[in-house]
């Protein structure tokens, strides 16, 4: 039995849909700017600053929602609604062509930000971490395998708080879509099995607080809801 030097990390484990295997997660990766609206309303030109990679800790997955810790430090929580890409074969340069081959299932996933902290970190040209990278940053929803069916291009990808809409969009308005993310990811980092992707969130994106809950969800894929405590 190895003789750990302090407690190891639990594992992030995602339940699969229509079987009792768990998805073990190994990375986070997330793609910014991939909806030209929400680009906009970020105050980006999404015609000259194409879409971009920033990671989350793997333990800010939290597989299934439910009640979330609202996260410390920020007066602008926000929601980001996103398809998730779970990774089932790994690889590096992986061509377009090959991508469908590498995923092993799809999400709904939230990738929420501290809106306040992500500013003054881009203001200041920092890192992305503080406004992206907290704990329970990552609620996402049991994976449906691909085997099972992928989304189809144009499925509506939503997201209510309480019961007003907020986002609401196609997942053919990604501007990268998600054989071009694999394509893409992979000539950066070796992408291997346990990897998600979250890629990128429609316009929409407001303010949340202690005490709302959040719904969303993404046509053929199982709705997330959360709600925070
Ligand atoms: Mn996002």
């Amino acid at each position: 039995m190895t003789n750990y030097a302090v407690p190891p990390a639990a594992e992030t484990l995602i339940p699969v849909i229509g079987s009792n295997a768990l998805f073990p997660v190994r990375r986070i990766y997330c793609v910014g700017r991939n909806y030209a609206e929400h680009a906009r309303e970020m105050g980006s030109d999404p015609n000259r600053e194409p879409p971009f990679f920033f990671s989350k800790p793997r333990d800010a997955a939290v597989p299934g929602g439910g009640n979330m810790p609202f996260p410390p430090a920020t007066d602008n929580l926000q929601h980001e609604v996103e398809l998730v890409v779970a990774i089932g074969r790994g690889g590096l340069d992986i061509p377009e062509a090959h991508a469908p081959a590498h995923v092993y299932g799809y999400a709904t996933g939230i990738d929420f930000t501290r809106r306040d902290l992500q500013m003054i970190a881009r203001e200041k040209c920092h890192p992305w971490e503080l406004g992206k990278g907290m704990d329970h940053g990552a609620p996402i929803s049991a994976i449906v395998p691909a085997s099972l069916g992928a989304p189809s291009v144009d499925a509506a990808i939503w997201l209510k708080v309480n019961d007003d809409s907020r986002q609401s969009a196609r997942l053919n308005q990604m501007t990268w879509n998600v054989a071009e993310i694999i394509h893409r990811l992979s000539h950066f980092f070796e992408l291997a099995p346990g990897d998600l992707i979250f890629t990128g969130t429609p316009g929409g994106v407001s303010t949340v607080h202690r005490g709302d809950t959040i719904t969303c969800g993404i046509d053929d894929l199982p709705q997330l809801q959360v709600s925070l405590v």
